[in-house]
């Protein structure tokens, strides 16, 4: 049996009506409009099987017209597919939205398994929104200790917390929120690409570390090497950058453009940068660091859920701490590629 989605609201607007499904609101004739508020609450009251059923219901004038444009709409959901007491409601109104079944994403995300890299401000985010949002399996891969200067932006920690495994930290308050989330722990440092393959593989990588400043070169290569479909989310000073979401033989890598200033070069000069740009630390701030953590819990989701358009793929996306603003780097896939058009 179907009914009428929650997400469905309807608005007098002067002398017109709104139906407004989500963000997609249409403007409509008033007579229009009260035929589709008698069928809309109608459906609400006495869901329906099939269309032919709706079509005898109802003798009032509009009334074909208004079924056609409820049921054309995106307002229609099976009664089995939303429950409000199921935990993952407001997501699946979600899914709903976007056009998915939600039993069908929920079922994909619960089978999932991602790592997270880096367990700091984008990284407890994302193990946060990930594990309430019911992924299968976290492993948290970090190699640090909470300290004092972490409690401005990393949302897990807590004062009590300093001193203690950030991995761990992780885990326990995971648990806290989700206990049917299968979260392990990878108490390690990368220090460079063949460590990486003491890692087990995951359906994705989050690389939300951000050291040593060889690191994503190492780890960029690996998951071409091995097929590892990962998103890499940082900071470039105060602008916080997502992407590109790379997905094996589908979307560019990190390295089909020339987006990273060179770090090996040999030479007293560069001896020099090395040494200054060892004390560097970025301008990070709570405000984006958020953003572009919900920015990626979004393609995370819609990756793992298999819906959707993965808004970093092919592209680097920076928001900018001052203004809030974003800007786009496209990264087209590159057939000339040193890591990736050769695999
Ligand atoms: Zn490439």
């Amino acid at each position: 049996m179907k009914t009428i989605s929650r997400h469905v609201q309807l608005l007098r607007m002067g002398d017109k009506g709104i139906f407004g499904v989500g963000s997609e609101q249409t403007l409509l004739d008033i007579e229009l409009w009260e035929s589709i508020v008698r069928v809309v609450s109608d459906i609400r009251k006495s869901p329906f099987e099939n269309e032919s059923d709706l079509l005898n219901r109802y003798n009032f004038t509009n009334a074909s017209e208004a079924i056609e444009f409820v049921l054309n709409s995106n307002a229609i959901i099976h009664v089995d597919e939303f429950n409000e007491s199921n935990r993952y409601s407001r997501n699946h109104l979600y899914y709903n939205y976007m056009r998915a079944t939600p039993s069908v994403v929920q079922r994909k995300i619960e089978s999932s398994s991602v790592t997270i890299i880096g367990c700091g401000g984008i990284g407890t985010n994302l193990a946060y929104y990930l594990s309430t949002s019911g992924v299968g399996s976290i492993t948290l891969v970090d190699d640090d200790v909470v300290e004092v200067s972490n409690l401005t932006r990393q949302v897990l920690f807590s004062e009590s917390d300093i001193g203690l495994d950030k991995a761990e930290v992780v885990k326990r308050e995971i648990l806290k929120r989700n206990s049917e989330v299968k979260v392990s722990v990878k108490r390690m440092e990368i220090t460079s690409k063949d460590s990486l393959s003491e890692l087990d593989r995951t359906d994705l990588y989050i690389v939300s570390a951000d050291s040593p400043f060889q690191l994503m070169d190492w780890i960029n290569q690996y998951c071409v090497d091995n097929h590892q479909a990962y998103v890499n989310i940082g900071y470039v000073n105060d602008i916080s950058v997502i992407g590109p979401f790379y997905i094996p033989n589908k979307t560019s890598c990190y390295k089909c453009a020339d987006i990273t200033p060179g770090h090996d070069k040999k030479g007293e000069i560069d001896d020099l940068c090395r040494e200054i740009n060892k004390n560097f630390k970025a301008a990070t701030f709570p405000g984006v660091n958020g953003v572009a953590a919900s920015y990626a819990f979004n393609d995370v989701i819609k990756y793992l859920g298999g819906f959707g358009d993965i808004l970093s793929a092919n592209k680097r996306v920076g928001i900018h701490s001052s203004k809030c603003n974003f800007e786009f780097q496209n990264i087209i896939k590159n057939p000339r590629c040193k890591v990736c058009a050769v695999v």
